[in-house]
């Protein structure tokens, strides 16, 4: 994957969190390209959290009940400056030949 290639992705806690209360099972959610959510009798779960990208809110954008919620991103700030995870991840993208060394 593109995004934290050579960092254990299930190190950040970033995925969508569903409120049932607000859940209007419009279907939305379930366009994930990454498939992270499940359709169930009850609407959707998020069956697969750590596929969701880091980053990613393209499903709580686009939620017709407002009902998905994503940690804080100065949390995934913090991670990445304190895990020094750019480090980590040149060092991935230079072995995969996807960045010039030195750059
Ligand atoms: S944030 Fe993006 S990747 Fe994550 S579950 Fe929603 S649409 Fe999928
Ligand atoms: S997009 Fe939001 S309201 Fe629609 S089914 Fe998913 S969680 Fe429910």
């Amino acid at each position: 994957m593109a995004w934290l290639t050579g960092y254990p992705r299930e190190n950040i806690d970033w995925f969508p969190t569903i409120d049932p209360e607000k859940c209007v099972k419009c279907g939305m959610c379930m366009n994930c390209g990454r498939n992270v959510y499940e359709w169930t009798e009850d609407g959707p779960i998020v069956a697969r959290p750590y596929e969701c990208v880091v980053g990613c809110t393209t499903c709580a954008n686009l939620c017709l009940g407002n009902a998905i919620t994503f940690p804080d991103i100065q949390y995934v700030r913090e991670i990445y400056k304190k895990d020094g995870i750019w480090a980590k991840v040149k060092r991935q993208l230079e072995k995969n030949g996807r960045l010039n060394a030195g750059g």
